[in-house]
This record gives structure tokens, C-alpha cells and sequence, in this order.
């Protein structure tokens, strides 16, 4: 897979404009010179972008060329003024890492820097067809991380996009919209006869997908496509295809260039880049406490899934702010999960990181405090509630006890009251 990542940075790639083209009140606003493309304009790189980049590596894995360099890849298409891209070639800032997901870990075989292009607007103006080009989002510094062939299924492939987009996020170093082109997904995808090692002849790209469930039915849909061409003898063609969402089909784009077609070489405008040991060490001092192990702590200490963790924050910043409330609760013995629980099934509505730890400790007491209520008043109640529904008592005595959350929310609104679950439960099965 190809993932290609737009950083967040105040200010573009090579430029000093500002990167914010979702935001941009009209086309063509945040353009110079340089990322217009016009002759004679110098680059020059931004400095957080790539410390972003390794940043992100680290946290991947990865190891860092401490020198590396930006190279130019030629195409011609009309939303790259210059005639190329800067991007990466043989010394990526990031190499050799690795994501784990539940079907296996998947090596990252690089996490390389380069510019975004602009954006071509289809549309007609006075009657006539015409395409209009926004360079808003020109030069707007992207981070593209390469896997290994590696992933087996398009479940497992769509865990890993979903993985680093969580990863990304907790750096906080990009939003990694897809609906806005924030994070695009590609997929390269070929079949191999069982037992085979050798990688197959041939690829097909699947270009530019927006969502993580595009991803996982296009996949699909060419894994049954070149199993049938397989199947019949023949080769599947070497090509980049699109996904069409509606018809939930692959369609032909263009054959694919090889990586010669780009002619590659090092960009004279853009000195290399030294990663010295200072530097290194200040990116370093940057990186948060890895997401995994955030989630293997709390496992561990508060006994709560990940899974549901995974719900509540995306930053590290917000990882944080968890830490000190969940380690606030543990000191008052108070229970984290239940805490966990409540919000992530909306019963209580806190946000977490805009509360004061205390208020939230107070909301969440007040939460769980029970109203007093004798076994006599309830019993009467339930009583009652058992004899207009003898049908669910039935059902309980034939081997539904599911039905006893039925009976207990019954109870509960007939009493008008807070009572304990448990408590009731074990009152209503004693009258059953
Ligand atoms: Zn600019
Ligand atoms: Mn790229």
C-alpha cells in the first residue's frame, strides 16, 4: 500500500505560503511565485515538515537516513506547473519500519517527504466545459509511507490504513481527513498461486481512495476480477485503475509508468539534508510515549480494552489528560472502566479534556450514587411488573434470561428511581 498524508504545518513545503487550502476563502489565494511554479523561483525546505516526517518514522519503526535529499519526479499533467514533483528517490528520510496489526505485522519498507499538487476544478463557465486549476493546495507538504507486500487481505489491509491513521493523529501532525483528500489510499494489488514465494508479474494500482470501506470493496472486487482473467490463462494488465463507489467497481485510468518513466534525479535547487546528532535528538525529545504501549499500560493498570480506549482521544496531548484522570480515579479508588463505560456509551456527557479532573470526578459520583429504596418498596414493584408481563416471565422460565434486562428497565421506570442493576436483577429473579 501507498498512503499519501498532508502535514498540518502552518506554512507550505517550499514556500512560506499558508497551508490551509481547506480553509482557503477563494481559489489561487495562498500562491507565490514558487508554488505557481514559475521560472526562477527557489524552494526551500520546511523545516518542521521534516522533522514531522521523522517523527513519524520513529514512531513507525523506522530508521532515519541521517543524510537524505529531495529529488525531482517528472510527469506532465496541468495541476504541476514545474513539469515535476519534489519528492524522495533513493534516500527517504525514513526506511525499514514497522506496523502491527491483528493479522500479522506489516513492514514499512519507507516514509518519504514531497509536495502535494494543486487541484483541478471540471466544470462549465458560460456554456462551455472547462477545467480550472486551484494551486491552494500546491506544494502543501505530503508524507507518503510505503508497505511491504505484505498484506494478505483487504481486511488486513484495511486495518493497517486504519492503524496509521490513528498513529498520525496521535502525533497530532495532520488531520488525515479522507473525505477532503487529507489522507488517500492507495492499493496494489496481484495474486500469487498458493505456495508461491515469488512475487507475481504483474500490478495493478488502485488509485486515490477516500474511505477505509472503498478501500476494502475495491480490493475485493480485484481480487475476484484477476482470479477470472487468472483463471482463463491470461495476465491481468500491468495498470493504474480507479474505484467507482456507486457501481462498486475497478475501472481502467492508465497504464502504469515505470519508475525510469519519471527520470528521477537530485533536485540542484535543494541542498541534502544532514540529520546531525543534536538535531536528532531534539526531534527525538518530541516524540510521545508510543500509542501501543499507551493502550498496553492502561490494559494493564485499569484492566479496560483497548477497544474502547481507542474511542475516547486521538492526541498524545489528550493520551495525557486520560493518564491524569484515569490515575485521579485509581488514587480515590475509584472505578476507571465504569468511567471508560459511561462515556463511551454516552451515559455521561463530559468532555473529558475540557473538564477540570475534580468536576469530573464529582459528575461521574454523582452518576453512579443510587437512590435508597427498600426490598420491600421494590418488591411490591416487581410484584406488579411480573404480573402484567407474564409473557417474559415465561420467556425467562423457558431459558431467555436475556429478557431479565427487560423486566429490570421496567422496574426501573416504575420506581422512578436509581437502583442498582444487580440488586434488582437478583430481587427479580428471586420473585420469578
Ligand atoms: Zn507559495
Ligand atoms: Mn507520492
Amino acid at each position: 500500500m501507498e498512503i499519501h498524508v498532508e502535514l498540518k504545518t502552518n506554512s507550505k513545503m517550499f514556500c512560506g505560503c499558508k497551508n490551509d487550502p481547506f480553509h482557503a476563502e477563494k481559489p489561487n489565494t495562498y500562491t507565490c511565485p514558487t508554488c505557481l511554479g514559475l521560472p526562477g523561483a527557489l524552494p526551500v525546505a520546511n523545516k518542521k515538515a521534516i522533522e514531522w516526517t521523522i517523527k513519524l518514522g520513529l514512531a513507525l519503526g523506522c530508521k532515519i537516513n541521517t543524510l537524505s535529499k529531495f529529488d525531482r519526479k517528472h510527469y506532465f499533467y496541468p495541476d504541476l506547473p514545474k513539469g515535476y514533483q519534489i519528492s524522495q528517490y533513493d534516500l527517504p528520510f525514513c526506511y525499514d519500519g514497522k506496523v502491527g496489526t491483528s493479522l500479522g505485522s506489516i513492514g514499512i519498507t519507507r516514509v518519504h517527504l514531497e509536495e502535494d499538487t494543486g487541484k483541478l476544478i471540471h466544470q462549465k463557465v458560460n456554456g462551455r466545459d472547462v477545467s480550472l486549476i486551484d494551486f491552494n493546495r500546491s506544494s502543501v507538504p505530503l508524507v507518503e509511507i510505503v508497505s511491504e507486500p505484505e498484506i494478505y487481505s483487504s481486511v488486513q489491509a484495511k486495518e493497517y490504513a486504519k492503524k496509521l491513521r490513528q498513529v498520525i493523529r496521535y502525533l497530532d501532525i495532520s488531520d488525515c481527513d479522507m473525505e477532503k483528500g487529507g489522507m488517500r489510499l492507495e492499493a496494489n494489488i496481484s495474486l500469487q498461486k498458493k505456495g508461491e514465494t515469488k512475487l507475481p508479474n504483474y500490478k495493478v494500482e488502485l488509485k486515490n481512495i477516500n474511505s477505509f470501506r472503498f478501500l476494502e470493496r475495491g480490493i475485493e472486487y480485484e481480487i475476484k476480477r484477476q482470479k477470472e482473467i487468472l483463471d482463463s490463462g491470461k495476465t491481468p494488465d500491468q495498470e493504474t485503475r480507479g474505484f467507482n463507489s456507486e457501481k462498486g467497481i475497478t475501472y481502467t485510468q492508465r497504464s502504469k509508468e515505470e519508475a525510469a518513466d519519471y527520470r528521477y534525479f537530485p533536485d540542484p535547487d535543494l541542498p541534502p539534508i544532514r540529520i546531525d546528532d543534536k538535531w536528532m535528538s531534539e526531534i527525538k525529545s518530541t516524540e510521545p510515549e508510543l500509542i501501543d504501549l499507551v493502550f498496553t499500560r492502561w490494559e494493564k493498570d485499569y484492566k479496560i480494552d483497548r477497544k474502547l480506549t481507542e474511542l475516547l482521544f486521538e492526541t498524545a496531548e489528550e493520551s495525557k489528560k486520560l493518564d491524569e484522570i484515569f490515575s485521579n480515579f485509581a488514587k480515590q479508588k475509584l472505578p476507571v472502566d465504569k468511567l471508560v463505560n459511561a462515556i463511551v456509551n454516552k451515559k455521561l456527557l463530559i468532555n473529558l479534556f475540557t473538564t477540570k479532573v475534580e468536576e469530573i470526578i464529582s459528575l461521574f459520583k454523582k452518576s453512579i450514587a443510587v437512590d435508597d429504596v427498600s426490598d420491600e418498596q421494590l418488591i411490591e414493584i416487581i410484584k406488579k411488573i411480573l404480573s402484567i408481563n407474564q409473557k417474559a416471565v415465561a420467556d425467562y422460565k423457558s431459558g431467555k434470561t436475556n429478557v431479565i434486562n427487560f423486566l429490570v428497565g421496567m422496574v426501573m421506570r416504575e420506581a422512578k428511581k436509581k437502583i442498582e442493576f444487580k440488586r434488582l436483577e437478583k430481587l427479580i429473579i428471586e420473585q420469578i
